[in-house]
């Protein structure tokens, strides 16, 4: 994430927050000499478990391999269809595709971004047998209406650590198997790695087996009693993660104070839109400053010129439904999800991450606003 730029002070897109408290907790695991199936692991599920308010959390070793088991743990198989969003991280719409599913895409909802609930209602046909909400950049996804169609959910929540939904509940603290990630520009990062919450003791104990090559708790090292993967998170990854909990109310709010400031730097661009404020008690978990640029702009020159200007940035999301694969192995075309397809077109991100300084946020702005003004 850090990319190394040219000699003068380019602006990274992300960068972590890492100190002698994780130097600490890796030296400790490394010198424990125990550097897997050790005691953090255990530490670190109850740890976030108790942050979110949720009863199981199983530590696994991408966002991606928790979607999966989460979506095996949902009995999502073969020929089933999955109605999920098409403005999302790949590994969403690939998940179900890991079981022969068909990963079925519903339009977004323009303001937030995330899966619209009336679009996804009209995409169920009587083979789904589970719903996907991202909650995209952070924002949680409207759950109360997902609940209301009746399905089995599984929750990407792999952007939306320390998101609250307007009820009170933490996003992925609902009971639904919940996903989270913890690659390097994540809210919390353990490199790499990801978290399944879930309220739910039968998914939490398929869950923890499959990660683990279909070992029962109580069998022999070498008996296996369901087919499974190697998703394990290593101690040395729990470790740092415990630590990175430590102090994620302080990035969290880092976040969204750069966040803050980016709203007021930005102000008046025309037609540049800026990501939505929280409304009716939902509150974002800050992880990624996305803009859309305004209409008839050209996104690629835009992008270009801020990176003269020593800025990085980057298109952020691409629709889903037509990438490559997507398109030759379902039969996407553009056209099919407007809302989404505008979106993507325009939409950019900028640095951001918690130690993102005031001087930092007004040299984005300045050449945004010279580099849009052009
Ligand atoms: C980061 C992310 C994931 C998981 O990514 P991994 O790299 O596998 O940890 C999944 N979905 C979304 C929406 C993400 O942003």
């Amino acid at each position: 994430m850090n990319a190394v730029g040219p000699a003068t002070d380019e602006i990274p897109l992300a960068r972590p927050v890492l100190g002698e408290a994780e130097e600490g907790a890796l030296l400790e695991v490394l010198r424990s000499g125990q550097l897997s199936l050790g005691p953090h692991v255990l530490a670190f599920e109850q740890a976030f478990a108790a942050r979110l308010g949720v009863s199981h959390a199983c530590a696994v070793s991408s966002g991606t391999a928790g979607l999966h088991l989460a979506l095996r743990a949902a009995g999502v198989c073969d020929g089933d269809e999955v109605v999920t969003t098409p403005f999302s991280f790949v590994a969403s719409a690939n998940a179900p595709v890991f079981e022969r599913a068909r990963p079925v895409f519903a339009d977004i909802d323009a303001r937030t971004l995330n899966l619209d609930p009336d679009a996804a209602a009209a995409a169920v046909t009587a083979r789904t047998t589970a719903l996907l909400p991202v909650h995209v950049f952070g924002y949680p996804a409207d759950l109360p209406a997902f609940e209301r169609l009746g399905l089995p959910i599984v929750e990407d929540a792999c952007e939306a650590l320390g998101a609250i939904h307007g009820d009170g509940t933490a996003v992925g603290g609902r009971g639904h198997p919940a996903v989270f990630g913890f690659y390097a520009n994540k809210q919390l990062t353990t490199g790499e790695g990801g978290m399944v919450t879930t309220a739910d003791a039968a998914v939490k104990a398929q869950v923890d087996s499959e990660r683990n090559q279909g070992r029962a708790p109580d069998m022999g090292w070498l008996d296996h009693d369901r087919l499974g993967f190697n998703y394990r998170l290593s101690d040395l990854a729990c470790a740092l993660g415990l630590a990175q909990l430590d102090r994620l109310d302080d990035m969290l709010a880092g976040r969204a104070r750069a966040a803050a400031l980016y709203r007021e730097a930005l102000a008046g661009i025309e037609g540049l839109e800026l990501p939505c404020e929280d409304s009716g008690g939902d509150r974002r978990g800050w992880f990624v400053f996305v803009v859309q640029l305004p209409r008839g702009s050209d996104r690629d020159a835009t992008i270009r010129a801020l990176r003269e200007r020593g800025v990085q940035s980057k298109p952020y999301l691409p629709a889903i439904h037509l990438m490559t694969y997507y398109r030759e192995t379902f039969g996407h075309r553009a056209g099919e999800f407007p809302v989404c397809e505008d979106v993507a077109a325009r939409s950019v991100a900028l640095p951001f991450f918690p130690q993102l300084s005031e001087s930092q946020i007004a040299r984005v702005a300045m050449a945004l606003r010279e580099v849009l003004g052009r």
